[in-house]
Parts: C-alpha cells; structure tokens; sequence
C-alpha cells in the first residue's frame, strides 16, 4: 500500500483541483502505472486496502471531477458499464466483450472514409470507435 501520494499534489492542483488525502490516493492508484481503463466500483475495490475511509460515492464523485478537469475521460460502453481512461488524448478502443476489457487502438490504426455530412451550426468534437469483439470458439 503507497503512503506517500504527495507527488501527485502538484497534478491536481494543476488541474485547478484542490489536493485533499483522498484525491492525492485516488491519482496515485490511477496513474502509478502507466495507462489503464478502470470502473469506478473496481478502484473503489482497490484503495480500500488504503488507510483513508473512501465510500464507493466518493470515488465516484472524484473520478467526474478527475475527467471535468481534464486528468481522466470517461467511456461509455454500454448503460451498465462506465470506465475512466487515464489515457486523454484521442483514441478508439477495442472492447472484449466476454471479460468486459477494454484496449486502446492508436486513431491512426483506424482509417475513416467518410462521415455523414453534418447539419448547419455544428462541428465534430471527436469520433470514438468500439469495436467490440468476443471469443471466438474455433480461434
Ligand atoms: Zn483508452
């Protein structure tokens, strides 16, 4: 279990966030190592073992406010299942549906022809591809 999450003081401030105990153990179990797609209940799971009383609302609350401020995006697979991305910057994502994983695929990776043509007023803000596979039994 880390005890020091102070390294993580100047990321949040930076975000514009104020750095409490709980978000300074939050960003620790997050971006320690490296990139990862994570459910708010399975990081909930895994800072309880941390010395500071964290309720699955406040993880929740935390991770919003995480991705409001520009440190997390959030990716809606499905009504059911929401994951935080520590990875921002554009990408699509390969979803395995059997084991509810999910994988960055690099934007270049994916090629578009052509989008439909927009209605007046509006531009595209970005394109978030899933493709979502299962296994398959004769692989
Ligand atoms: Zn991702």
């Amino acid at each position: 279990m880390p005890d020091d999450f102070s390294s993580y003081e100047a990321l949040i401030r930076a975000a514009g966030l104020r750095p409490t105990k709980q978000r300074m153990a939050l960003a620790s179990a997050l971006f320690a190592d490296g990139n990862r797609h994570i459910t708010a209940e399975e990081l909930h799971k895994e800072v309880s073992s941390y010395r500071l009383p964290l309720s699955l609302a406040t993880v929740y609350n935390n991770l919003h406010q995480f991705t409001k401020a520009g440190l997390l995006r959030e990716v809606i697979v499905d009504s059911s299942k929401t994951y935080f991305d520590t990875n921002t910057s554009p990408h699509h994502h390969l979803y395995y549906e059997n084991e509810g994983r999910l994988e960055d695929i690099q934007s270049d990776n994916i090629r578009l022809r052509q989008l439909p043509e927009l209605p007046e007023g509006v531009d595209i803000s970005s394109v978030d591809i899933f493709v979502r596979v299962r296994s398959n039994p004769t692989g």
